[in-house]
């Protein structure tokens, strides 16, 4: 059992310019900036259960290493709670809460052989030396790095490397592995290898686990829920499918998915519960499911922000139901063409598949041709915010 519990958890930094780790060259965020100093993470929920694979996503300076920090103990809590099984870690010392840490520098110990570098925490906890033998070995032989044992870490590829680092980490299978961006380090290909290593990793191992990346295709193969992170502030929880089907707001709603979800100004047109929307002045009814969440909310007619994912656009022939727009560049992606439209005054991104191009080549969508597209009312992601 490792269920790990965040109550109201809370990080400022003091606002001294010399302390803070990252430089004077960063971007500047929107972090809400108190007397106390900068509010890093603010009022953070949530009950991860046993085993469960949790990932904090967001852009980079939204508090996601901060929090996963606060857990292992390598960051003081301003304020809130931390529970593991029930008991609060708030004060314990990191090396007592039970928690292994991976993070994106490996920080593998360079004079040591791999053995050694993953022999060392069990050594720490005197270990019986046959005992260490065996975990070492099955260890090794889960991530496949077996053959390198008696390699120091200088003469690893980064995948390998990668790997000892979280052989080191799962060694004495702590109750809560934590990783801050582990594969930010490799190259694309090695990432998404390694990426579903992870994947399978898990289910060989009895831990819970808390992982920080600000790549959402990490988060949405990887989390059982995922928390979708922004200045400080928690803005979604949920299923990777839930997040993608039901963004609560604009930013998740653009984080999640690829390419980025399609943003148009529109006008909510309410009528006796009845709801339409229209876009360039084209009106689609929205399905019964949007209406009654609209109609529960109580919204009247009003300007939206209409949210329509690329694959939920589709090309037609042009007249009153379909919106106009002009071809700024097509995307040959392999199976399917990304077409970057300019319509409704907006840059909008059409997912078509090769096949639907009726006879057409890609060569054939000239830029600057006009093209037309639908999308259905089912489909699309109403948002009362600018
Ligand atoms: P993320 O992991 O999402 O990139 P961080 O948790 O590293 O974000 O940082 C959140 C914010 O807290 C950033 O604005 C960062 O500059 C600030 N910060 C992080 N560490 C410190 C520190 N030791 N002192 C002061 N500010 C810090």
């Amino acid at each position: 059992m490792s269920e790990v519990i965040l109550k109201h958890i809370k990080k400022v930094y003091p606002n001294t310019e010399k302390k803070r780790k990252k430089g004077s060259s960063e971007k500047k965020s929107n972090l809400l900036v108190t007397d106390e100093g900068v509010v890093a993470v603010q009022d953070f929920n949530l009950d991860i259960k046993d085993k469960e694979f949790i990932v904090l996503v967001g852009p980079s300076g939204c508090g996601k290493s901060t929090t996963l920090r606060m857990v292992a103990g390598l960051e003081e809590i301003s304020d809130g709670e931390l529970l593991i099984d029930g008991k609060k870690m708030n004060d314990v010392e990191p090396r007592d809460r039970d928690i292994a840490m991976v993070f994106q520098s490996y920080a593998l110990y360079p004079h040591m052989t791999v053995r050694e570098n993953l022999e060392f925490p069990l050594k720490l906890r005197k270990m019986p030396k046959n005992e260490i033998n065996q975990k070492v070995d099955q260890a090794a032989e889960i991530l496949g790095i077996t053959p390198y044992l008696d390699r120091k870490p200088k003469a690893l590829s980064g995948g390998q490397r990668q790997r000892v680092a979280i052989g080191r980490a799962i060694v004495r299978e702590p109750k809560v592995l934590l990783m801050d961006e582990p594969l930010s380090n490799l190259d694309a290909k090695l990432r998404n290898q390694m990426r579903a290593e992870l994947i399978k990793l898990r289910q060989g191992i009895d831990t819970t686990f808390m992982y920080v990346t600000h790549d959402q295709t990490e988060a949405m193969t990887l989390g059982d829920r995922i928390v979708i992170m922004k200045d400080g502030v928690v803005q979604q929880i949920g299923t990777p499918q839930e997040v993608f089907d039901h963004p609560v707001n604009i930013f998740v709603a653009g984080f999640i998915g690829m390419p980025q979800m399609n943003f148009f100004d529109a006008e909510l047109i309410e009528n006796a519960g009845k709801y339409q929307v229209e876009v360039d002045g084209v009106r689609v009814e929205l399905s019964e499911e949007k209406e009654k969440n609209l109609a529960a909310k109580g919204v009247k007619s009003q300007k939206v922000t209409l949210g329509i994912r690329p694959e939920h656009i589709s090309l037609s022939e042009p007249g009153a139901q379909a919106v106009t727009g002009k071809i700024d560049v097509a995307e040959m992606m392999g199976s399917a063409i990304h077409l970057h439209v300019t319509a409704a005054g907006k840059d909008t991104i059409i997912i078509v598949q090769t096949m639907d191009l009726n006879g057409r080549t890609l060569s054939d969508l000239a830029i600057g041709e006009e093209v037309s597209f639908k999308f259905r009312g089912s489909e699309v992601h109403v948002f009362d915010e600018d």
